[in-house]
């Protein structure tokens, strides 16, 4: 199990221990420390035991006190194997034992990232949890190309949707969704879609025009953030020509036309007209 060099994983000290634990579930946002909340802040400060995903940036990992142990348990610590009920067990052990527990995800915990299977796991142990809300991924990746989610004349909702079904699943019906998108003018905030791109964009041109914006936006909120504006029938080849990669999101629809007219000729813009 990978731990932080700073801190090991020998018992805590007694007066620790002597206190009842507890877990936080924490979103720690897209990345950027200055997208906490204070109340994630408060927490991460607080915790003895931090327990840390993928997605969570060194920067807001060093937040943390300078005695609390931190633990990376998502795929790139090298936990590899059944990580999820590793975690989960850890978890429990690490309450009971009176430790101030905070799991701290990326983005909101309860959007995508399993918050809910472990809070059910921990309530179901007898622990309590809170949960501290995070800037989600998508809502932080828009709003970073100064485009609004929402809008009175382009876009009336929002769908935050993965594009990667759990295995066994048989995934999202994505011509349906095209549709509904289309008819309803819906924003589309595609989660882990860049390998399942080019299907999606295929699914997708059933229900909405080929002209219609795309953004796709990798590490939002980070200094190494990119991004590329492209129509839906570009996505594909946009990918692959711009080298964009996970973590990103992909957004479709009619907010971003502005951000896409000004990447495109005049007179492209008058073809379509
Ligand atoms: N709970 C997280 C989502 C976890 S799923 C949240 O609310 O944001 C992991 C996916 O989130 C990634 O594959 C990617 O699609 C997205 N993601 C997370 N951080 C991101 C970032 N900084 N920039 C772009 N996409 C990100």
């Amino acid at each position: 199990m990978p731990t932080n060099a700073k801190h090991g994983l020998a018992p805590s000290s007694s007066s620790t221990l002597a206190r009842a634990g507890r877990c936080t579930l924490v979103g720690a946002g897209p990345g950027d420390p200055e997208l906490l909340t204070l109340k994630a802040l408060k927490a991460i400060q607080a915790a003895t035991l931090l327990l840390v995903d993928d997605l969570v940036s060194d920067a807001i990992v060093a937040l943390a006190a300078p005695g609390a142990r931190v633990v990376h348990v998502g795929k790139r610590g090298g936990c590899q194997s059944t990580p999820q009920a590793f975690i989960e067990k850890l978890t429990v052990m690490a309450v009971q034992e009176g430790e101030t527990v905070v799991r701290l995800k990326g983005g909101d915990p309860f959007v995508f990232g399993r918050g809910g299977e472990e809070t059910e796991h921990l309530r179901a142990a007898g622990i309590q949890v809170e949960v501290v809300n995070g800037i989600t991924a998508g809502l932080a990746a828009v709003t970073s190309l100064g485009v609004p989610l929402t809008h009175r004349d382009h876009a009336h909702g929002v769908v935050f949707i993965t594009g990667h079904a759990k295995p066994g699943d048989s995934g999202t019906d994505w011509r349906a969704l095209a549709a509904t998108a289309h008819s309803a003018r819906l924003t589309l905030v595609i989660y882990m879609g860049i390998s399942g791109a080019r299907h999606i964009q295929d699914e997708l041109l059933c229900g909405l025009p080929a002209h219609t914006p795309v953004a796709v936006i990798q590490n939002a909120s980070l200094p190494q953030q990119r991004q590329a504006v492209c129509t839906l029938g570009e996505l594909q080849p946009t990918l692959e020509r711009e080298h964009l990669s996970s973590p990103s999101v992909i957004v479709v629809g009619d907010v971003l036309q502005g951000l896409l007219a000004l990447q495109q000729p005049l007179s492209q813009q008058a073809l379509r007209a």
